[in-house]
């Protein structure tokens, strides 16, 4: 992509497709951390089914997840898949809150963009897209969050190229925008529900796409 300019564009037109998306489904910053574990490699309902069986316990904090055994906590996520390792990854996130962070998340979120992200990426079974979830979604640091959504869009669009590392796509996005939270918190939201609703994997549906005009890899509808 030649300029900033375009990736701009290519927002403002989902942007006026689909209107501001509110992103993240979630009441609180803790609940941003949970679900964005929980979401890990699974569709968002799995994930909010687990969400929800935990605020029925009385679980939905990280006080109460802290405070409660790995053992206990597993079944009752059951339904987001790979349940024991995403019981101890909670575990993970909450010991270093509470060891480090006096148990409080906007201590935590005072450390600067890259020593947070060096720090939540050195727990065990977090990831890039996992941390800079939790980076812009509840610390509300300005980082590009980069998902196969992402990846597909803008490879189908030919402007990037699907084989290229996280750190690329995000470099990408990073090196063309303005580094404002909100905007890249509102533009990895619409690519979700862009690549969700419309750009889907197998069958893309182009006639009902805003970026129809702009895309490469667009496809004829069927007749
Ligand atoms: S035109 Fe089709 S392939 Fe291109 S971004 Fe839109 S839905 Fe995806």
């Amino acid at each position: 992509m030649k300029n900033s300019e375009s990736l701009k564009s290519i927002y403002q037109a989902l942007l006026s497709a689909f209107g501001p998306r509110n992103w993240w489904p979630a009441d609180t910053a803790e609940e941003v951390v949970i679900g964005a574990i929980l979401a890990q490699n699974v569709a968002w309902k799995n994930a909010h089914a687990a969400i929800q069986n935990l605020k029925q316990n009385e679980l939905l904090s990280l006080t109460a997840i802290h405070e409660t055994d790995t053992s206990m906590l597993a079944p009752l996520i059951r339904s987001s898949r790979f349940y024991h390792q995403k019981a101890e990854r909670l575990k993970n996130f909450t010991t270093l809150l509470f060891d480090r962070f006096k148990g409080d998340l906007s201590n935590m979120f005072q450390l600067d963009l890259d020593p947070l992200r060096k720090t939540l990426m050195n727990l065990k079974g977090f990831g890039e897209e996992t941390v800079d979830s939790i980076l812009l979604y509840a610390a509300e640091k300005p980082i590009f969050v980069i998902d196969a959504y992402t990846r597909r869009i803008f490879s189908r669009l030919g402007l990037t190229d699907a084989g290229a590392s996280y750190r690329e796509h995000q470099q990408f996005f990073m090196n063309r925008l303005p580094a404002d939270a909100a905007l890249f918190n509102d533009y990895h939201a619409q690519l979700v529900h862009l690549g969700n609703q419309i750009c889907k994997k197998k069958l893309p549906l182009c006639h009902q796409c805003p970026l129809n005009h702009r895309c490469a890899g667009k496809m004829e509808p069927l007749k």
